[in-house]
């Protein structure tokens, strides 16, 4: 029997589930979510919990998510604040105990739909679906430049590749999500951590849906703020390119002062120009704060890595899945 056919048989027909949604204020999405996503789940799955977990929200969602916690399968896990989606995924795969994890935004840009495929494929011996945007059509060009100028850097010829166009709505087998939890950084850059963990991954494409309600916690500045994380989490290529730079710059002035030299000594040219002097200077002052800035971003990398706290603090952890083994 191949391994992968061994995979195959040890797999359940209808696999405990556990869908994990990070919710910012959304009261009115998981209002219309949570029905239809225990429906069905309740088709499909051998047993299910649908964990929201609330981060810092100010609107009604957590009076929502009370209520919806009195029904078996809804868990609710309030965090004591706002940590950030990277944080409230953590802390919701934490508490996710099924043999297969799905994970889902709450404003129901995903469509539920996708759920069976991705575990026909689980079913196949996929231990990660993951669904990848068909197209970024419906952006505005300077987030599709954006995002492909930061796929570009990520993608540079490391031993695992980022999935472009990929984002969190993703199945994942119970070895996967295990995996994951392990990692102890704490910059919890999940695309990249996905990619880290390896394990058989398999796209599945699909059109995002409108936002339902409300709108994208990620401005711009949001979304630089987090690519920026992304990279120096996970490449050192900024680095290394600033060393390649300051040795062509290096090169480039020691041959340019070369031939200065030889002009005066055989022509007896004078060089004169406040101005190349200046412009130079300028030039060179730029490189230089460029260069500190980026060893800084590391560094406040490495400082947060090192207070060593902790990701996220919970509030409040109310539920229990369906079932009579709960998850
Ligand atoms: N979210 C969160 N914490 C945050 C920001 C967002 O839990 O600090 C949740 C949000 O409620 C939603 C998901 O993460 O369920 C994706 O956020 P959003 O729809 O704002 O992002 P976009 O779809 O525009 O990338
Ligand atoms: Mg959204």
């Amino acid at each position: 029997m191949t391994p992968s056919a061994q995979n195959h048989c040890q797999r359940p027909d209808r696999p405990r589930i556990s869908c994990v949604v990070p919710a910012l204020n959304e009261h009115d999405n998981l209002a219309l979510l949570l029905p239809m996503l225990s429906d069905l789940l309740g088709k499909i799955a051998g047993g299910w919990e649908i964990i929201v977990i609330d981060d810092g929200s100010t609107d009604a969602t957590p009076q929502l998510l009370a209520d919806f916690a009195t029904k078996p399968g809804f868990r609710y896990l309030q965090l004591s604040r706002n940590f950030g989606k990277e944080a409230a995924l953590t802390a919701g795969l934490k508490v996710a105990d099924g043999d297969v994890v799905v994970i889902l935004d709450a404003d129901l840009q995903h469509p539920i739909e996708l759920i069976p495929a991705m575990l026909e494929r689980w079913h196949a011996g996929i231990d990660t679906v993951y669904a990848v945007r068909e197209h970024r059509d419906d952006e505005r060009w300077l987030k599709r430049v954006g995002s492909s100028m930061f796929y570009g850097i990520l993608g540079n010829g490391g031993r695992f590749r980022i999935p472009p166009n990929a984002g969190d709505f993703r199945l994942m087998d119970r070895q996967v999500v295990d995996a994951l939890l392990h990692l102890p950084e704490r910059t919890r850059f999940m695309k990249g951590l996905y990619a880290w963990v390896g394990f058989k991954s398999e796209p599945i494409l699909y059109v995002p849906a409108e936002r339902r309600h409300g709108q994208s916690n990620f401005s711009l500045i949001r979304l630089t703020r987090f690519a920026l994380d992304g990279i120096t989490a996970f490449s050192t290529w900024p680095l290394r390119f600033l060393t390649a730079v300051g040795c062509l710059v290096a090169i480039a002035s020691f041959v340019y002062g070369s031939y200065l030299i030889v002009d005066y000594s055989v022509n007896g040219n004078q060089v004169s120009g406040w101005t190349t002097i200046v412009t130079a200077m300028f030039f060179f002052a730029g490189i230089n704060t460029m260069a500190l800035g980026t060893i800084g971003a590391y560094i406040a990398c490495i400082f947060d890595e090192v207070k060593q706290r902790p990701l996220y603090v919970v509030r409040q952890n109310l539920g229990r899945s369906t079932g009579a083994d709960p998850l």
